[in-house]
Formats: structure tokens, sequence, C-alpha cells
């Protein structure tokens, strides 16, 4: 019978979490410039109020939104919450998703529980990613 510690699985839940919200920060880019036929690597993050670039440590994914209180650095426009929503929601989907692996399959390695989570979290990403792209298109969000 294997036999795995708890504080390692908090760990790998919470790097999952942090990978996920890694994952979302990027999925807000392509959903904006996707389907605005912009280039998803240049320029960097921007307010597009004041144009300011957002600097690296206002750009941390949910942390960098609730710390600067949803307003832009320079000019106080507000940051739709929609940013640090989507990175929270697919930090949950790989946070959410080790976790559930780890009550489901309680005899799994670490590294078992990590390629599922992966898996099943990726594909939940892409599809979500899909269906924000195309509510993108109709200007809703
Ligand atoms: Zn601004």
């Amino acid at each position: 019978m294997l036999v795995r510690d708890p504080v390692v699985d908090v760990f790998f839940c919470v790097w999952f979490f942090l990978f996920g919200a890694c994952i979302g920060s990027f999925l807000n880019v392509a959903v904006y410039r996707l389907p605005r036929g912009k280039s998803l690597a240049y320029p960097p993050s921007f307010c597009p109020c004041c144009g300011h670039f957002i600097r690296w440590f206002d750009n941390i994914p949910v942390f960098g939104w609730l710390k600067l209180g949803g307003k832009c650095r320079d000019c106080r426009s507000p940051i739709s919450v929609r940013y640090p929503l989507i990175e929270a929601i697919t930090g949950i989907f790989f946070g959410g998703i080790f976790l559930a692996a780890v009550f489901l399959l309680p005899e799994a390695g670490v590294t078992v529980l990590a390629a599922l989570t992966l898996l099943t979290a990726g594909m939940m990403t892409v599809f979500f990613g899909a269906v924000l792209i195309c509510f993108s298109k109709r200007s809703v969000l």
C-alpha cells in the first residue's frame, strides 16, 4: 500500500492552483487578442485606458488585481473583475482536480495524480477558453 504525505498533497494542490491561475492569465490574453487578430506575444500587457504597461508585480494572477483594488496603478481606471475571475476559475480547475484525484484515487502515486490533473484540467481549460472566445466575439465579455 502506497502512503502519501498529506503535506506533499497540499503543496501540489496549491502549486497546481497557482499554475492554473497562470494559465488563466494567458487565457485572458488569448480571449482578448485572438478574436481581434492581435499578437499573443507582443506588446506586453498594458492598461487599455492610459496605455501604461502593467508592471510584473501587478501582473501576478488574482493577487495583482486584489492588491490594486481592481484599478490601474497609473490612471486608477477600473480593471474588469473578469480577469481575476478567469484566473481563479482556471486555478480551481487545476488545484481542485488534483484535490479530487487525491480523494478518488488514494492508492495512486503523486505522478499519476499530476498526470491526470494536467490532462483533465488542460482539456477543461481549452474548452473554457473556446467558450470565452465565442462570448468575446459576441462582445459579451
Ligand atoms: Zn491605466
